[in-house]
């Protein structure tokens, strides 16, 4: 444990091409206050900090966690200095670096600016292409668009904990990414049965088959963790986005694709031709009590 006494762990946020909505989402985290008490804070763009980026640039500090937001692109200048050379310097001295969202992980939304040029800080897609190769054992990718607070504030108080973080093929954590986003969701048993939702925004219904859910292929804990410790996007009737994998965003987001009525993607790991079979088993069977509204709002009193 970070004892009371032990000098906190030196924080730098830097950010390349960005929505700033990771730092957005980071905000509203409840407990960031005592979060960020961990830490000295060298500079987060959102935040009055102890430097400012000129600052940051010009003086050669260290850090011992660097944050990235956005996409990189090797073209860009932040106070007059090539981002390039000011990511490299501070990630030598870091002993963990986070990609803070889908751009910083895999390139993300913005990738689409330059798709030759743009990535994360290390993957390009699911490529080593970025410029953090020789630093790449520090890089933890906490994917997500945008990130998810609790995941980031977890990874952050595994670090003051000094806790060994393990991670996927794609650096992103084990403990965060391993479930899918589809484990935890409310409508499960809308899926096992193979009852649909017609339009979004219901309580009814599976998203998976006409409304294009991406979660049962999509790492990640939304359903688990839920957002501002209350929901997700499939328990308010959205389709999962697929955000946190590398080939997002990908087009047509609230379609499923299928290829004679067949989606093409099924379940992670399960048989393409065992799926089929039993989502045909599973359609011969008609539970009224799935097919009917939950709450019938004209014959409540
Ligand atoms: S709505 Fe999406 S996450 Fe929920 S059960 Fe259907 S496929 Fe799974």
């Amino acid at each position: 444990m970070h004892s009371k006494n032990a000098k906190k762990p030196k924080l730098l946020w830097l950010q390349g091409i960005t929505c700033n909505g990771n730092t957005h989402s980071f905000l509203n985290l409840s407990s960031l206050d005592i979060l960020l008490d961990k830490f000295e804070l060298l500079h987060i763009p959102a935040f009055a900090t102890q430097y400012t980026l000129e600052e940051i640039v010009e003086c050669n500090l260290d850090c011992d966690v660097l944050i990235f937001e956005g996409t990189y692109d090797p073209l860009m200048r932040r106070a007059d200095v090539a981002l390039e050379k000011i990511l490299l310097y501070y990630a030598k001295s870091a002993s963990h670096i986070i990609a803070a969202g889908s751009c910083a992980s895999f390139g993300g939304m913005f990738k689409a600016v330059a798709p030759e040029r743009n990535s994360g800080i290390l993957f390009d897609e699911e490529e080593k292409l970025g410029p953090l190769k020789e630093d790449e054992k520090k890089v933890i990718n906490l994917s997500g668009c945008p990130i998810h607070p609790e995941w980031l504030a977890y990874i952050l108080q595994m670090i003051v904990n000094n806790m060994n973080i393990l991670l996927d093929e794609l650096h992103r954590p084990l403990e965060l990414y391993s479930p899918l986003a589809h484990h935890g969701c409310t409508r499960n048993e809308y899926f096992e049965w193979k009852v649909d939702a017609k339009s979004f925004g219901t309580k009814e219904g599976c998203l998976f088959y006409e409304q294009g859910c991406r979660a049962p292929m999509t790492h990640a804990s939304c359903n688990k963790i839920l957002w501002n410790e209350v929901s997700s996007k499939t328990r308010i009737g959205t389709p999962c986005f697929g955000c946190t994998e590398p080939d997002f965003p990908r087009k047509n987001l609230f379609k499923t694709k299928t290829n004679m009525s067949i989606p093409q993607d099924v379940p992670l790991g399960v048989p393409k031709r065992s799926y089929l079979t039993l989502a045909g088993i599973a359609k011969t069977f008609h539970i009224k009590r799935l097919e009917g509204k939950l709450i019938d709002y004209k014959t409540t009193p």
